[in-house]
C-alpha cells in the first residue's frame, strides 16, 4: 500500500479522556507534565476536561461527556485530521455503556496512525519523547484506492 504524509505541528493537538477510576491518575499525570502539556492545543471529554482546566488552571476545549458522544466527537476529529494525539486513560475493570464508542475511539486512532497512550507509562514515555517539541511526518496509508473501489461501477 502507498503512503502519504501528514505533519504534525510542533504544538500537537492533544486529546485527553480518562474513565472514572481513572480520573484521579490521569489528573495526576496533568499535574506532574502541566509545563509540557501547556505548551500544546488541548482537547478533552466533558467531566475529563472541566477537571483538567482546574488542575491546569487554563480554559481547553471541552465536548460533550463520553458517554454521550465526546468520544465519538474526538474521533470524528482524528478522520478530519484536527485533533493528532490521544491521552486515553480507559477502564479496563469495568463494563462501561459506551464501550462501543470506546472502541471505534480505538479502532479510528489507529486508522489514521496517530500517537495513543493508554495507560500512564506510554503516556510517560510519549510525552516525554524528542518528538513532541519538533514537527513530525505522520505517515498515513493511502486510503484512496480503497475510496476508489466502485469507481469501474459508479
Ligand atoms: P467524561 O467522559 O470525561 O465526560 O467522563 C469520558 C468517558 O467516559 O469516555
Amino acid at each position: 500500500m502507498s503512503h502519504r504524509i501528514a505533519l504534525m505541528g510542533q504544538k500537537k493537538r492533544i486529546a485527553l479522556i480518562a474513565h472514572d477510576n481513572k480520573k484521579a491518575d490521569l489528573l495526576e499525570w496533568v499535574k506532574f507534565n502541566k509545563g509540557t502539556l501547556l505548551k500544546h492545543e488541548l482537547y478533552a471529554t466533558g467531566t475529563t476536561g472541566k477537571l483538567l482546566e482546574q488542575e491546569l488552571g487554563s480554559k481547553i476545549t471541552i465536548f460533550e461527556s463520553g458517554p454521550l458522544g465526546g468520544d465519538q466527537q474526538i474521533g470524528a476529529r482524528i478522520a478530519e485530521g484536527t485533533i493528532d494525539f490521544l491521552i486515553f486513560f480507559w477502564d479496563p475493570l469495568s463494563p462501561l455503556p459506551h464501550d462501543p464508542d470506546v472502541k471505534a475511539l480505538l479502532r479510528i486512532a489507529v486508522v489514521w496512525n496517530i500517537p495513543i497512550a493508554c495507560n500512564r507509562a506510554s503516556a510517560d514515555f510519549l510525552i516525554s519523547s524528542p518528538l513532541m517539541n519538533q514537527e513530525y511526518p505522520r505517515i498515513l496509508p493511502d486510503y484512496e484506492g480503497y475510496k476508489r473501489r466502485f469507481k469501474s461501477q459508479i
